[in-house]
């Protein structure tokens, strides 16, 4: 049961997996706690590139962020410190108060999974059905089917994937399979979720399907982190924008449009 007690604080999406819990207290009153903070990060790669310089950026709980800026500006090297596929040079990456570059070994399985994370490519295993390609995130914590199957039914109904939840990725349309990618992301209660330009392979009308679902899905309380270029849905949809230029924060603006406006 350690999964449950690991739940998303304050997240509808968590609440909705416990019928039987008592409500927890609402969080208008208190601040919200900080999930994600990147204090004074600086990456170097081993070829001398350096792709951050002195990057501070908070998140708070229930926050949706869009993470903006050209090619090569830096998201890419964003994401893969918060999933601790890479290291900061200097500075420290603090996920739920914990700090990546100090964890033990065995504990980064853990840690990782308070991450949910999409990318562009959707990731699926093709030889898996929709409700395996899901279940499989908790299969290897270790779960049992009691936990897998209501877990898995809850964020397929999440997505809108329940009819097709015993079909293959390659039956799946492009939007199909991004919400399968969607729903075994979440299917941990992750504390931040993370969309790598996850309209990138999408036609406009089905990138706004997903964009609609990703906000919903901060609705129910998970804390959003969207790397994008795409201008037309950050401006449409006026949320906290934090633009990388060359490896800095250039911009950090809340209800913003994705190109300055002064
Ligand atoms: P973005 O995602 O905004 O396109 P990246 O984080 O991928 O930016 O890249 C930032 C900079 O770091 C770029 O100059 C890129 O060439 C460089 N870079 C990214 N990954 C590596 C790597 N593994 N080794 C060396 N340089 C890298």
């Amino acid at each position: 049961m350690a999964m449950v007690s690991e739940a998303t604080a304050g997240s509808k999406l968590s609440q909705t997996r416990r019928p039987g819990e008592t409500e927890k207290p609402s969080q208008d009153s208190v601040p919200a706690r900080v999930v994600l903070a990147m204090q004074g990060v600086t990456k170097s790669y081993p070829n001398g590139r350096v792709a951050l310089r002195g990057v501070d950026l908070t998140i708070p709980e229930g926050d949706f962020v869009f993470l903006v800026g050209p090619s090569g500006a830096g998201k890419s090297t964003v994401i893969k410190l918060l999933i601790r596929d890479e290291l900061p040079t200097k500075g420290v990456v603090l996920l739920d108060g914990r700090d990546l570059g100090r964890l033990k070994r065995h504990e980064v399985p853990k840690i990782r999974r308070k991450i949910g994370v999409v990318f562009q490519d959707f990731k699926l295993l093709p030889n898996k059905t929709v409700r395996d390609n899901v279940g499989f995130a908790l299969e290897v914590t270790g779960a049992g089917r009691r936990v897998i199957d209501p877990a898995v039914d809850r964020v397929l109904r999440v997505v809108g994937l329940t009819g097709q939840a015993d079909q293959l990725p390659s039956q799946l349309s492009g939007g199909e399979q991004q919400r399968t990618a969607i729903a075994r992301a979440l299917v941990h209660n992750p504390r931040l979720f993370i969309a790598d330009e996850p309209t990138g392979n999408l036609d406009p009308l089905i990138g706004w399907e997903i964009i609609q679902l990703l906000l919903r899905i901060n609705e129910l309380g998970v804390t959003v982190l969207m790397a994008t270029h795409n201008a037309e849905v950050v401006t449409a949809v006026r949320k906290r924008v934090v633009a990388l230029e060359n490896g800095r924060i250039v911009r950090d603006q809340p209800d913003a449009t994705y190109h300055r406006e002064d």
